[in-house]
């Protein structure tokens, strides 16, 4: 990866080429924006810059010394990553205090030590307060920076001691083109890229195959009436479930196919106010016409409520089969 290669955010990869150029970077930056945008991305490549070992250019790098291949692994010895880990609701002071101890150890490769935190905005207080006093004395030769969807959930101590870079949605043509470039045909990626709300992260995750499939099979359930609540918890919970053993990608694919039936149920009230966009695919269209003949306009509202809901449940680590389980009650 290179600069060239980070798509949608030209006016600050200028910015930062800049910055790099005349060696003006700050100590701290906060990168904000939407889920799923490229800012861990864009942390990454700049931590590259610094830390590329080949002298062939001063503010790019090369994408092929031993220091390149570190930072794209994530093992520079010089590089902290960090994030929230995926079973915890938040990022502990223990994560923080071994930031702070390793940025206090001398760079061992080159001339800086770079600490990227990620889900900044998932720090306690306990570990926001203890990080305070790594930003007021940072170790010389160190550069943070943390990464957030929320400023507003962040210590305004925090804040006012970073510099904050705003990292917004991308454009459906550059998400279609990132889409494209990772094997995705035109029409699904068009799909996908609108879904996605400028997020190429989430576009990504929701480019499977699976969960197309799944998609097609509630559709068809909910058309059915009367709609089986049994059959529907136990067909959504074997389809989370095979996500793998693991609770994260467990909660993932719930939220990826709860956010399906939310853009549907949306098409849905779309299709009650005969507004559907002229440009929608034939098979959504059809999916959207038959659930706004099974439920009125007050009743679509009021499912779209319970699936963000059910989202938040998954978000907060309800128990997933709890939260299916009474979705479906809810859509028999
Ligand atoms: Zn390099």
């Amino acid at each position: 990866m290179s600069w060239s290669e980070i798509r949608g955010h030209d006016r600050l990869v200028s910015h930062f080429l800049e910055l790099l150029r005349h060696r003006r970077l700050a100590h701290a930056y906060l990168f904000v924006g939407p889920r799923g945008v490229g800012k861990r991305r864009f942390a990454q490549q700049l931590a590259k810059s610094l830390l590329c070992e080949s002298s062939s250019d001063p503010i790019d790098a090369c994408g092929k010394c031993p220091a390149c291949f570190q930072v794209e692994s994530g093992t520079h010895p010089d590089l902290i990553l960090v994030s929230r880990p995926d079973d915890k609701l938040e990022l502990s002071i223990d994560v923080i205090r071994e930031i702070s101890s390793r940025l206090a150890l001398k760079p061992a490769r080159g001339g800086t030590k770079i600490a990227i935190i990620d889900d900044a905005d998932d720090m306690n207080d306990t570990a926001a307060n203890a990080f305070l006093k790594t930003l007021e004395e940072p170790p010389s030769h160190s550069l943070l920076i943390l990464v957030a969807t929320d400023v507003e959930t962040l210590l305004p101590t925090i804040v006012s001691r970073c510099q904050v870079v705003r990292f917004t949605a991308l454009s459906t043509s550059d998400v279609v083109e990132i889409l494209r470039h990772h094997g995705c045909d035109e029409g699904h990626a068009q799909r996908l890229a609108k879904l996605s709300g400028g997020s190429p992260g989430q576009a990504l995750a929701l480019a499977d195959d699976n969960l197309w499939e799944f998609r097609q099979q509630l559709a068809s359930r909910l058309s059915q009436r009367p709609c089986n609540p049994i059959e529907l918890a136990e067909s959504w919970r074997t389809f989370v479930e095979s996500a793998g053993k693991d609770a994260a990608s467990q909660r993932h694919r719930a939220v990826l196919s709860i956010q399906l039936l939310v853009d549907l149920l949306s098409q849905a009230l779309r299709s009650a106010h005969g507004a559907l966009p002229p440009d929608l695919d034939e098979d959504t269209r059809d999916i959207a016409t038959r659930l706004a003949k099974r439920w009125n306009v007050e009743q679509l509202l009021d499912l779209l409520d319970r699936c963000l809901d059910a989202e938040r449940q998954v978000d907060r680590r309800v128990q997933l089969a709890l939260v299916l389980d009474a979705l479906a009650a809810t859509f028999a």
